[in-house]
This record gives structure tokens, sequence and C-alpha cells, in this order.
């Protein structure tokens, strides 16, 4: 089923670009390389205090940059946090509710993605690795490309000029095996990577890889190929891992450099980070050897946090993906530039993933539109502003919400129309506060129960989600809401 798109006329006249420029922009435009993990914790790199994850190259983006303590997503679940994050709009406000629940990404019009923007400013763009971005499944529950997806949500009709993708989550990391071509074909999947090339842009399947090529391993490879093929103009890089989501599978070798952990499941888990990790690297490698790290913005972060089936952690953050609690929403974020960010900094206000859209855009001379929710960060990074990207911040996931300001969260679960599997947000009263400061493991029994603060936080909170929930039912965007006190 295929709901309609916005309409067009209402949005545009609230379109006004605001046009300013990057502070400490070196005078050409950097490339943008966008990493992305799926379902990794929070305490889940070596950077992030780890004690048995080895990640030398991921962390090294952090020891070149800056690390993010408070780095959240716009859901706890793999589809709306991307549709968040390549918009830079909070996807409830566009109908974007869950995995299943969305009417997809609204049209370029209302809410270009991060590759639209980047390309009309003359960027070469590429997707590689998980998509998952669509509209509902169809009626039979199945998801196939260009069908489940909605042909208007494909990544080339998105912004991108090349692409080689899967799907969704959930997929063997193995899919040329004669048991990852089985695994797929059980769920009703398309085995082979679907990759899009050249002027006209047609997408095929990529047949006949080796049975032994590792989905992880793959697409680091191809990832340092476009790397090294476009140096000659500004690119953007969209790399989308699907590990360490499971089924959890990693090659021999890379579960065995984990051999000193004695948690089969966790040492299988750590095979598919060291896996990511090597990429990472191999992909630094490929920007040093060409001369272009210094002008690159390298970003990493998880979707979501981790789960409790696949063997990761989000200590010492409570709760698990599917749920509101920091350990859902919560991920290892960082940013590296060289020519214009510092170096082995940890940046303790709140970030959103909402803001990698209005940085990548400001840092590449675009205008910024008023309906995005996401800041540019790099006047925070560099110390020009001292305030917050974020005074107030607020997510909305399903029915559930929270609010944070100033370490003081909110958490209202009061209409969740469902139990999610993850869900640990089900066994909270409908009324939740925290102070992260005091209590960040979010105990239930060391609430924050009242104050002026926490009447303001709640009040203007919920105000919030009315003006989302009710730009949502009327299917066009507004100027962002995000301000709202
Ligand atoms: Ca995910």
């Amino acid at each position: 089923m295929r709901l309609p798109r916005f309409p067009l006329a209402a949005t545009l006249v609230a379109l006004a670009p605001v046009v300013l420029a990057a502070e400490n922009a070196p005078s050409s435009k950097p490339n943008i390389l966008l990493i992305l993990t799926d379902d990794q914790g929070y305490a889940d790199l070596g950077c992030q205090g780890s004690p048995d994850l080895r990640t030398p190259n991921i962390d090294s983006i952090a020891a070149s940059g800056v690390r993010f303590s408070h780095g959240y997503v716009t859901a706890p679940q793999c589809s709306p946090s991307r549709a968040g994050m390549l918009t830079g709009i909070a996807q409830n406000r566009f109908g974007y509710l869950d995995n299943n629940n969305n009417r997809g990404l609204p049209a370029l019009e209302d809410a270009p993605t991060i590759a639209e923007i980047l390309r009309s400013t003359g960027y070469r763009t590429k997707m590689i690795g998980k998509w998952h971005i669509g509209a509902e499944r169809n009626e039979e529950g199945g998801a196939s490309t260009g069908g489940a997806l909605g042909l208007a949500n494909l990544p080339e009709k998105r912004g991108f000029d090349e692409v080689v993708m899967i799907e969704e989550g959930g997929s063997h990391y193995f899919p040329y095996s004669p048991s990852g071509i089985k695994y797929m074909k059980d769920r009703g999947r398309e085995p082979r990577l679907r990759e899009v090339s050249g002027p006209d842009k047609l997408g095929s399947f990529i047949e006949n890889l080796p049975p032994e090529t590792y989905l992880t391993d793959y697409f680091s490879e191809r990832a340092a190929e476009f790397v090294r093929l476009n140096k000659s103009k500004p690119w953007f890089l969209y790399l989308a891992y699907n590990a360490p989501h499971d089924p959890v599978m990693a090659p021999d070798a890379d579960i065995e450099a984990n051999s000193h952990i004695k948690d089969e499941k966790r040492k299988k888990y750590a095979g598919m980070v060291t896996a990511v990790d090597r990429g990472v690297g191999e992909v630094l490698a490929a920007l040093k050897e060409t001369d272009q790290l210094e002008n690159t913005i390298v970003i990493f972060l998880s979707d979501n946090g981790a789960p409790p089936e696949n063997g990761g952690r989000n200590a010492p953050l409570q709760g698990w993906k599917g749920d509101l609690f920091e350990g859902g929403v919560r991920v290892p974020y960082m940013v590296s530039w060289p020519a214009a960010l510092p170096a082995g900094k940890v940046y303790d206000n709140v970030v959103s993933s909402l803001d990698i859209l209005p940085t990548a855009a400001m840092a590449a001379g675009a205008s910024l539109h008023n309906k995005l929710d996401g800041v540019d960060l790099v006047p925070f990074l560099t110390g020009s502003n001292s305030g917050q990207p974020h005074p107030i911040h607020r997510v909305a996931w399903r029915q559930a919400y929270f609010g944070i300001e100033n370490n003081l969260k909110m958490i209202r679960n009061n209409k969740q129309p469902k139990a999610d599997r993850y869900s640990d947000i089900k066994k909270l009263p409908a009324d939740t506060n925290f102070n992260l400061e005091e209590n960040p493991g979010e105990d239930p029994e060391n609430q924050v129960t009242e104050g002026e603060d926490l009447e303001s936080l709640v009040n203007s909170t919920e105000k919030w989600r009315a003006v989302i929930d009710a730009e949502a039912q009327s299917q066009s965007l507004n100027p962002s809401p995000a301000g709202l006190r």
C-alpha cells in the first residue's frame, strides 16, 4: 500500500533558505564520509571504554577529531533513525514512525536528503551498504526492492549517483554462499547485492561474487575503491555497514582474533566489529594515500543501541535497542575534519544525528532550509559558540517520546500502542523522569519527581509532541518546532 506524498505547494511557501558562510572552512569543499554501523552498543569501541573490544582504526577517528559523549539518534530502531539522519528532520514529523509504519521520505521539495543537497553543490555521491528506507511493507508482509521500499525511496532516486546496497537488516553476511542464499530466500529476501552505476542509473543485481564474500569486507573494499577513484572532485560517501546487526556471523579469523573473550556470542559479535574496524582502516588508508584525509569530514556513528541478542553492550547506559532509555538512542558518535576541527576532543553537550546534514551542507557551501531540526556543529566544536547545540533535546518514537534539558530527562510512554520485543520501556510507569548526571543508568528507583524545571520540561515537550503529531496528520512540513519551549 502506498500512501500519498506531501502536497508541494503548502510547504514550498515556507521554504526560506538561509545562506550562511561556514566558518573556519578550507577554501576547497571537503569530502564527506559518513560511516554508519547497525545496532552497535554505546560501550562497544575501544575509545568508548570497552574493556574487551579492540578498534584502533575507529578510535583513530576520535583521536584525530571530536568524540561525542552525548550523541543521540532519533529512534531506537534502524529505519526511522536513518530517515531522520538523512533528512535532518525528526522523522515523526513526516509520519515515519517505525520500520513498518511510515510514509517513506517526504518529497525532494519538502526535505532534500543530504545526498541531494551535496549533489546539487557539485558532489559525487555514493551509497554503500544497508539502505532500509522505505514505505510500509506490502500486504503480504514481504519486502522487495522497488516494491515494499517504493521506487521513490530508492537511494538513486534520493540523491545518490552510485549505489551498492542491500535492502534492510537481518541479512546473511555471506549472501553468495549456499547457506546464505537459502537463508535469504527462506525469508523472502534477495540474496544478491544491488548496484546502480553509470549515467542512466540502471540498477542491476551483482552476480557471481565468490561464496566466501563477507558483506562487511566487500562494502569496505568498494568504499576504498570509490575514495581512490574520486580524488579530483568533492564527494559524499555514505558507508552504511549492516554489522553488527544480527545474524551474528563473522569470518573465522576475526572471531579467533577475539579469543580473549570467553562468551561465545560476545566473541562473534566482537569478530563482526573487528571486521568493521579493519574496513574503516582500509578506507582511511585510501584517504591518506590520495592526500584527501586532511580535508575530509569523517563521521562515525551507530544507528541505534545494541539489542540484547547480538552480544553487544550499552553499559553503563540502561536499556536496549527498542526503548527510550539512553541505551536505545545514545550511540557511539564522532567526527573528524583535520583541516577545521580540533583533535582529541571529547564534546559533552547533546548532539544529534540530525546535525549531520546541516553540518555537511554548511561545510559544502550549501544553504539550509528552515524545516531542519539539526544544526551545524562546526561553531560548537571549534569553540566559537560556547552554547549548546540543543538546549532542549527531544525524540519521539512510535507513540512514546522523551525530552532532555540540562541533564533532566522525562520519558512519556502513556500512548505506547504495542509492546516491542525488545522493550524495557513497557515496564516503566507512564511518567518517568531522571537526572542523567546523578543517575546515568536511569535507575527507576531513583527518579526526579517534582520541581519547576521538570514541570517546564514536561509542559514544553508535551506541547512539542502535539505540534509534531498535528504536523504528521496534516502531511505537510512546517518550519522546525525544535526550539519550542
Ligand atoms: Ca539498527
